[in-house]
């Protein structure tokens, strides 16, 4: 479960977040569209707190993100706690950064040995069951150079996978890739979300919104100003700016 309420966060003088009001229940598909610089990667980027917010409060199945209230005060997390925090959120980015040295298996399997502590042979069943997962049985050798873009990215997607997150964020996962190469990923995303998975997934991919979404939210100017279910945002938008958008890139 994912709440956000009031979200604000400025660069200096530059408010990028204005006021985010944003829920995802358990197992829900929410996608984020919206323009290029509205803030859409910031509000990842605050969720999984790579970076931190202003105001508002923002929460991950009921835990505040950053803070720790007691006594009537709020304690800012240590290290430790966010590193704790993250590893329950998976993230797939635009880039896929994998590490260019390791295979695909071993990308997969560092995290585990490394953040989890599991020993390197379990680790390494996982995450061949993860490769197998994501339509990579027969790839796991293989180094980043070796694969497609779209296996690169299933191979982040396995990674993350393999670290068992409460939510997926993906932002723009298939927008560095090679048109050819984006449906694989799309599919593999969708039969993420078939699995039950809880998914917010910034796209510019509309079809994927449409088909898979649960609910498609309209992000400008840092506050989502236009929510709902996929056919009504996206056939039917009640804001200008919405069907501004929309006209551009449908
Ligand atoms: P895109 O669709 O192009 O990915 P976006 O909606 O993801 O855009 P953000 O990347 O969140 O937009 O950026 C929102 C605004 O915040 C932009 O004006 C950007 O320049 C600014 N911004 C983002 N990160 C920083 C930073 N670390 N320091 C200063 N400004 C930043
Ligand atoms: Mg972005």
């Amino acid at each position: 479960h994912v709440q956000a309420q009031g979200v604000t966060k400025s660069f200096g003088s530059h408010q990028v977040l204005t006021g985010v009001n944003f829920t995802v229940a358990p197992g829900e598909v929410s996608c984020i569209i919206g323009p290029s610089g509205s803030g859409k990667s910031t509000f990842l980027r605050c969720l999984n707190a790579l970076e931190t917010y202003d105001a508002g409060t923002l929460a991950v199945n009921g835990q505040q993100v950053g803070y720790d209230y007691r006594d009537g005060k709020y304690y800012e997390w240590s290290n430790k706690q966010f590193a704790a925090f993250r590893s329950k959120l998976g993230m797939v980015f635009q880039r896929f950064n994998l590490f260019g040295h390791l295979s695909a298996e071993e990308n997969v399997a560092c995290a585990l040995v490394e953040v989890r502590g599991i020993n390197r042979s379990a680790a390494r069943t996982r995450a061949l069951e993860e490769l197998r997962k994501v339509g990579l049985a027969n790839h796991s050798h293989k180094r980043p150079h070796q694969l497609s873009g779209g296996q690169q990215q299933r191979v982040a997607i396995a990674r993350a996978l393999a670290m068992d997150p409460e939510v997926m964020l993906f932002d723009e996962p298939t927008s560095a890739l090679d048109p050819e190469l984006v449906d694989e990923v799309l599919e593999t995303m969708k039969l993420l979300a078939q699995e039950g998975m809880t998914m917010i997934v910034v796209t510019h991919e509309m079809g994927f919104a449409r088909e898979v979404g649960d609910t498609v939210n309209f992000f400008d100017n840092g506050a989502i100003v236009e929510s709902g279910k996929p056919n009504d945002v996206l056939s039917n938008p009640q804001m200008d700016r919405t069907k501004a958008f929309l006209a551009k890139v449908l």
